[in-house]
């Protein structure tokens, strides 16, 4: 699977469906629909996209180690410091 073809698919998705909502694509020649800058909306989207690679992570940590296992038995997994079960449980 081509994975940048996927991508590729999704945008055009995404875009379709901003057009639809806005009733235009994303383009330069008009700011963003909800007012607000371009480079805040992505660090908004940035913070988003964070939580949800870390409930994903952390989904796939428990489900793999269990929600109890302490840290430093994941082998190259990540790094105790990053460990979803250790900051869950309040260790650190
Ligand atoms: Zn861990």
């Amino acid at each position: 699977m081509d994975i940048v073809e996927l991508v590729k698919a999704d945008l055009e998705a995404r875009a379709n469906v901003g057009a639809a909502k806005y009733g235009a694509r994303l383009t330069t020649d008009e700011p963003c629909h909800n007012g607000i800058s371009a480079l805040q909306n992505a660090y908004e989207e940035a913070l988003d996209l964070a939580c949800y690679l870390k409930m994903s992570l952390t989904e796939e940590h428990i489900k793999v180690y269990g929600g109890n296992q302490p840290c430093g038995i994941h082998g190259s997994d990540h790094p105790d410091y990053l460990c979803p079960t250790t900051r869950a449980n309040g260790r650190t």
